[in-house]
């Protein structure tokens, strides 16, 4: 089995890599991960043709520009070639019904590439919400979500409030085209993203650093492994 994975790219565009955490509960779902540099949009396709399904990881703010908005005070880092790989790689994985896994800056990328909208920073935009950016550990849950019943996401945790960690300023603002939330913390900022139907679920926490020691949490990589049970 092969699996395309987002790239992080921390150290501006000099550096491609992955961190173990996304790595690890992969591998213990069954999964083979492969990371993908970079690349054109016809190599995107073609990448994702050859995998079995598609993870998006964690990163820095998509441009704002991808979603028609100018870039505000509060808007963190960007990277250009970054948000085009990663948006020809989600058209590709919908176009071909590959299973999709969303994480943090994935669920951002997936809702921009439907036409959807982002908060560039949650503080600034939406005064009053939780604090998002946590300063626990990464594996600590800071925030519970309440999970739509009938839902992807209830299919594979369950639908009662689970708590999750949270490492976000940014949050999905106006979703698009036939997304729908599936996931919202106590403030009403979403938390996951669905397309009804399809094998797509995105997420604004990051189940890769809770999966180690949260059977939930690697519950969702064993299903996205095991095609959302398609
Ligand atoms: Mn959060």
């Amino acid at each position: 089995m092969a699996i395309v994975c987002g790239q992080n790219s921390a150290l501006a565009t000099e550096h491609l890599w992955l961190k173990r955490a996304y790595q690890e509960p992969i591998v213990r779902a069954g999964g083979l991960p492969l990371l993908i540099g970079y690349l054109p949009d016809a190599l995107c396709q073609q990448a994702v043709t050859q995998s079995d399904a598609v993870l998006l990881t964690g990163g820095e703010d998509v441009d704002p520009l991808r979603y028609g908005a100018y870039p505000q005070r509060g808007l963190g880092s960007v990277d250009p070639k970054r948000d085009a790989t990663e948006l020809a790689v989600v058209r590709a994985a919908l176009a071909q019904g590959k299973p999709l896994l969303a994480i943090c800056r994935g669920i951002q990328v997936l809702n921009v590439a439907l036409g959807g909208t982002l908060y560039q920073d949650l503080p600034r935009e939406r005064p009053g919400t939780l604090l998002h950016s946590q300063t626990a550990p990464r594996w600590a849950a800071s925030h519970p979500v309440s999970i739509a019943p009938e839902s992807l996401l209830a299919r594979l945790i369950g639908a009662d409030p689970y708590p999750v960690n949270s490492f976000h300023h940014q949050s999905c603002r106006s979703l698009g085209e036939g997304l729908v939330v599936t996931a919202t913390a106590p403030d009403g900022v979403v938390e996951a993203i669905e397309l009804p139907g399809r094998p797509v679920l995105g997420v604004q926490w990051h189940p890769e650093d809770m999966a180690a020691d949260d059977p939930r949490a690697q519950a969702l990589f064993d299903g996205w492994v095991a095609g959302f049970s398609r």
